[in-house]
């Protein structure tokens, strides 16, 4: 399972950051990105793709 940030549906609105920040980082161009963490919490990311309000958070 891997996560991604679909960054034209991201509007910067922090949430997934403030949920899960060693998955979830907003960057200079005012999006979430997604760190290089690879043994994260799949449980925690979920929950952060719940809670996005765009539905910017792509699990796959
Ligand atoms: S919760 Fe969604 S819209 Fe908000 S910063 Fe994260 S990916 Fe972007």
């Amino acid at each position: 399972m891997a996560v991604r940030i679909d960054e034209d549906a991201c509007i910067g609105c922090g949430v997934c950051e403030g949920l899960y920040p060693d998955l979830f980082r907003m960057e200079d161009d005012g999006k979430a990105h997604v760190t290089g963490l690879t043994d994260y919490d799949s449980t925690l990311a979920h929950e952060a793709a719940e809670q996005c309000p765009t539905e910017a958070i792509i699990e796959e």
